[in-house]
């Protein structure tokens, strides 16, 4: 089956001050997109354009989801799910460009967009009638599964893409760069909560156990192979 991740450059946000990770500046945001002979499945959608409380704090551009998957040579015509990893502004911010297409998510996510500062309500929220609700890990196409990894967000999921012998990941925001992802390690400011790191990092430790060929983190560019 010819199943291959393309990453797709979504947009970026400048971190303010007094975010954890200031001093990386510049951000780049990525989603995915995972080519598949049934559709192809986006796994993060970005930003979407002006808002006015996210253009004081994080300065974020914005390219269009169409756009950016008609780059990696995808029709749009051909999605057939959206995936969140969570529901963050940057990861969801363009759920609306696809207004059809079912998007999957986990239940404890939608607890989590409930609580204040967490998101943009407005943009994480996703019509009863293209809300996929996942409580747990679930193959959500031939080859293609979620999996819940906890942490960042209380209802962060991953994505498992299982081709022959190989299995690449999306990891999302399970942790953020290459190099926690070989150490397996996870900076406490990057959870939800700091009560939320033991559960990151066995979520980190039940994706290094897939022994994946590849790794692709959002919002980071960076791809760990094996
Ligand atoms: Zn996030």
């Amino acid at each position: 089956m010819d199943l291959s991740i393309r990453p797709m450059m979504l947009g970026s946000v400048k971190l303010p001050e007094t975010h954890p990770r200031a001093a990386d500046g510049n951000c780049v945001i990525h989603g995915f997109v995972v080519t598949h002979p049934d559709g192809a499945i986006v796994v993060d959608t970005g930003v979407a354009g002006d808002h006015d409380v996210l253009n004081e704090i994080y300065h974020p551009t914005a390219t269009p989801l169409v756009e950016a998957l008609n780059t990696a040579d995808v029709d749009e015509r051909d999605v057939v799910a959206i995936v969140n990893t969570h529901l963050h502004f940057d990861h969801c911010g363009q759920n609306r460009m696809l207004p059809s297409v079912p998007v999957y998510v986990q239940a404890a996510e939608l607890e989590a967009v409930r609580l204040p500062k967490f998101t943009i309500p407005e943009w994480a929220e996703i019509a009863d009638d293209r809300r996929r609700v996942i409580d747990g890990d679930a193959e959500i196409a031939p080859g293609v599964s979620v999996m819940a990894t906890p942490g960042h967000t209380p209802g962060h999921q991953s994505v498992v893409v299982s081709n022959g012998d190989q299995v690449e990941i999306i990891v999302g925001q399970c942790c953020y760069t290459c190099g926690e992802f070989a150490d397996g390690r996870i900076l406490p400011a990057d959870m939800h909560e700091p009560s939320l790191l033991d559960e990151g990092l066995a979520s980190l430790d039940r994706l290094r156990r897939l022994d994946p060929t590849s790794a692709y983190f959002s919002p980071y560019t960076t791809v760990f192979t094996a």
